[in-house]
């Protein structure tokens, strides 16, 4: 028996989950399909594990009593895993049931326009629905390295849901996760090398990234930048450590290699049946979409899986433009402002282009930067960092803003919806900032541009 819906969410994670709750608001009908667990990346082997882990290392590197062992046992509270191998989703399944949103679980397959089979482990359900969304998210990528199969490997998964502390861990990768697992590791006393092809956090403003690295070394990571792995020998070193050759010539020993390199959503698009959606899919690592989220009539595109940035809130805001759209609101997603943010302490965050970025844009920017450790609040707080904002002169207002410092990504916010709004900088410099902030800080370069501009 078919069953028909409004809206067919096939991915549970936070953009199906976003694009589900905000269907239902709006009065929709909704079938959310998940083949593993509803809640995705985020909940359980992402954003949650992390950011707890994360906490109890600070704590304990601000001379806190935290153990190991009561860090494990919080983590897997966050990701309700407590006294068993594998997290329960019945919280989230719930969730959505109270808001009249009918979960499947199983895998989905397009059959046709708006029709979508779902192999259950018992009869397939045959789901029709006038809007499909796709959020089937991403996978960790795997390089090409002679030797990586042998040694094995750990991605996200393992980094985040580990219970045991490995010897020694190799992260190849220093974007967010990888720049976080490091501090996390470090902080508890594992030898931990960072392997990072250009700088770390790649795409992190340059300053930020020189932070990173300096309060990563601080932590005791060896912190290994402008280098690439390229052969791997397996339990080749001392102690059966597997022996990473980088490209320079140098080589790391770790009992653990993890993979941070980058994601893909091949996997998940390649067997989703998409042709029969009538959506061109190139077998590309994302799905193109427009900025009205289409990848065709009546199919929607969000999160991971088209590649914007992958964040949780991109995919939120993704799930809910979609629905909004294809309920008939006139709107294009606005990607200008997206937030990114590492939550290592102390944080790093970024909104908009950088100078180089502005300028190829053809935009007569300029940068303003100050110095957070010579700040009031720098000194009370005896942290280091930077706030640097980029400007465009002819239309005087902010493009660019990239904070390293204490809560720098609660502080980004002042810039991103300054960018959304398009703020003419007189109007920011002449908005009061308590005293002693990194906002503050912001606002000093606000009232300098104000000056500079007139
Ligand atoms: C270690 C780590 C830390 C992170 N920390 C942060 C953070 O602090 N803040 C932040 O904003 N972002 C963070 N992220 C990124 C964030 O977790 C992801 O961007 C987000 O979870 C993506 O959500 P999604 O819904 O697009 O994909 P996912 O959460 O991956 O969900 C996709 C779901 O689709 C399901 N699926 C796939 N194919 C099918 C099919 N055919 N049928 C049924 N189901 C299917 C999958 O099982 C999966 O559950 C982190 C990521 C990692 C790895």
């Amino acid at each position: 028996m078919t069953e028909r819906f409004d809206f067919a969410v096939i991915g549970a994670g936070a953009s199906g989950e976003a694009a589900a709750s905000y269907a239902r608001a709006r009065g929709a009908t909704v079938a959310l399909i998940e083949r593993d667990l509803f809640g995705g990346t985020c909940a359980f082997w992402g954003c949650m594990p992390s950011k707890t882990l994360l906490h109890a290392a600070e704590i304990r590197a601000c001379g806190g009593d935290y153990s190991w062992e009561r860090a494990s046992a919080r983590r897997d509270y966050m990701i309700v895993r407590e006294g068993r191998d594998y997290p329960d989703d019945s919280g989230h399944i719930k969730g959505y049931k109270a808001a009249g949103t009918v979960p499947i679980r199983g895998n989905a397959k397009i059959a046709g326009p708006g029709r979508v089979v779902v192999r259950t482990d018992g009869d397939p359900r045959e789901i029709e629905a006038r809007d499909l969304i796709i959020a089937v998210g991403s996978v960790p990528k795997v390089p090409k390295i002679d030797g990586l199969d042998e040694a094995g490997f750990w991605t996200n998964k393992e980094g985040t849901s580990l219970r045991e502390l490995p010897k020694s861990i190799a992260i190849l990768g220093a974007g967010p996760s990888g720049t976080e697992l490091a501090q996390v590791y470090a902080r508890f006393g594992v030898r931990t090398t960072l392997v990072s092809p250009r700088q770390v956090n790649p795409t992190d403003h340059p300053r930020s990234s020189a932070l990173l690295a300096k309060m990563l070394r601080a932590d005791g990571v060896d912190v290994r930048e402008n280098a690439r792995a390229e052969h791997i020998r397996a339990r080749g070193g001392q102690g059966g450590e597997h022996v990473v050759e980088l490209a320079d010539g140098s080589t790391v020993e770790a009992a653990v290699i993890e993979l941070n390199v980058g994601r893909t959503a091949a996997p998940a698009l390649a067997n989703l049946g998409l042709d029969a959606a009538g959506v061109a899919y190139d077998g590309g690592d994302i799905l193109r979409v427009d900025d009205t989220l289409r990848a065709a009539d009546h199919v929607y595109a969000i999160g991971d899986c088209i590649g914007h940035e992958l964040s949780t809130h991109l995919g939120h805001y993704e799930g809910e433009t979609a629905v909004k759209i294809a309920l008939g609101d006139k709107i294009r997603a606005d990607f200008n402002a997206t937030p990114r943010a590492v939550y290592t302490d102390p944080e790093t965050a970024a909104v908009g282009l950088l100078l180089e970025q502005a300028k190829e844009r053809g935009i007569d920017a300029y940068e303003e930067t100050a110095d957070l450790g010579t700040s009031a609040k720098g000194y009370v707080s005896e942290s280091q960092g930077h706030v640097s904002i980029v400007i465009d002169r002819k239309n005087k207002i902010v493009v660019g803003a990239f904070i390293g410092g204490p809560a720098a990504s609660e502080a980004i916010h002042e810039a991103v919806l300054a960018i959304k709004l398009r703020t003419p900088i007189a109007v920011l410099a002449d908005t009061i900032h308590a005293f002693p902030t990194v906002s503050r800080v912001m606002g000093g370069i606000f009232a300098k541009a104000d000056i500079a501009l007139r």
